[in-house]
């Protein structure tokens, strides 16, 4: 039996998609190649619902958070960072690391930014030159109203850059990227596009290419403009992840074939069966419902059970792969990933594990205890 992954990515891909990852190498500035990322690239502009230019970076997700700042920020300017869990406080270090002045505004864990504080922060200080906002916090199982707090900045500071974090929804869930207004947002290629890691993909807007140009933090790898001008020719500056750009060439012609709404309805379902089955084993989600997250849930271990021991057992005795907390909620949640290839099944699966697991780390639940 194959193990039930269900962390928030990597996650399982295909067999087509891996079969893909197994192919010769070809030339990276070859026609083949150009072909390859010219068709990726229409795709995901497709998939992001832009008009805007969409580049492609061999990296983590991590790296195309530090591409957002270092491309469109100078040294000294002034960020407002929407945090409401790690890595919302993840793209507020890496602006500070380049020499960005970085105004936090924090919401509580398992609680969603309120847009009309955003707005509030932003008529309070009109000096702001990005706001830097995460999509969907991966940390946390929550998912922002980016539409609301788009049309919030927006009614402020219609000019301002919005850099979205959108790693764990673009894909899975909506985030029309246009109709929102949005400057700069990115993705990677191990969460829901079914894909292993190696690539992050990047919206940039005519209004970011406008902040490029002023931007003065030092860049060299992650330069758009290079990016941009390589595209032209059908290539990347630098050697790119050729195996990934097979498997993401693949991955996005069956993702084109589900159709959008098919996709954001199917990672709709799988959240509420979750969810669902997480509450009927008598647990806590951390999320307050309202705005939780359809491509991850976050569960609060129950009073008198060891997170880490009840991982390691769902692990080692029932083949299923659960994340932790981090940061602040190490040991005190743990995450069942929903994104990308997954199955009603493999979710019954691992809900049915939690069931056999859960009394014999020490959790005695109404739900368990009738069983
Ligand atoms: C996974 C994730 C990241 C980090 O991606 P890496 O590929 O691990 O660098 C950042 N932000 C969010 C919201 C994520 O889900």
């Amino acid at each position: 039996m194959s193990v039930n992954l269900r962390i928030p990515g990597p996650t399982p891909c295909p067999d087509d998609v891996l079969e893909a990852m197994s192919r010769q190498m070809i030339n990276h500035r070859g026609p083949e190649f150009a072909e390859i990322v010219t068709r990726i690239t229409a795709s995901l502009q497709h998939l992001f619902e832009t008009r805007n230019d969409v580049l492609t970076l061999t990296s983590a997700g991590t790296g195309a958070i530090e591409a957002a700042v270092v491309n469109t920020l100078s040294p000294g300017d002034r960020a407002l960072c929407v945090s409401i869990g790690v890595f919302g406080d993840r793209f507020a270090d890496i602006a500070r690391t380049y020499g960005a002045d970085v105004t936090m505004l924090s919401f509580d864990q398992g609680t969603a930014a309120d847009p009309a504080r955003v707005a509030e922060a932003l008529r309070a200080d009109a000096s702001f030159k990005a706001v830097m906002v995460t999509h969907n916090e991966t940390s946390t199982g929550v998912t922002n109203d980016l539409g609301a707090i788009a049309k919030a900045i927006r009614g402020v500071r219609p000019d301002i850059l919005i850099l979205v974090d959108a790693i764990s929804s673009l894909g899975s869930v909506p985030l029309p990227i246009d109709a929102w207004d949005l400057d700069v947002v990115f993705t990677g290629s191990q969460k829901g596009w079914m894909v292993p890691p190696g690539m992050a993909m990047v919206s940039v807007s005519k209004r970011a290419w406008d902040a490029v140009e002023q931007a003065r933090i030092p860049r060299y790898y992650f330069d758009y403009k290079k990016a941009k001008s390589y595209l032209e020719k059908g290539q990347t500056p630098w050697t790119p992840a050729v195996s990934v750009y097979f498997a993401m060439d693949v991955a996005l012609k069956k993702l084109e074939a589900e159709g959008l709404a098919n996709i954001h309805a199917r990672h709709a379902r799988l959240g509420q069966f979750t969810r669902d089955g997480v509450k009927a084993l008598g647990l806590r989600l951390l999320a307050d419902e309202r705005v939780a997250s359809n491509t991850v849930t976050a569960v609060v271990v129950p009073e008198g059970v060891d997170g880490a021991a009840l991982n390691k057992m769902m692990r080692t005795e029932y083949n299923t792969v659960l994340a932790g907390g981090q940061g602040a909620l190490t040991g005190k949640i743990f995450r069942i990933g929903h994104l990308g290839l997954v199955s009603e099944q493999d979710l019954r699966d691992c809900l049915d594990a939690l069931k056999q697991a859960l009394p014999r780390v020490g959790f005695a639940s109404p739900a368990v205890a009738a069983r």
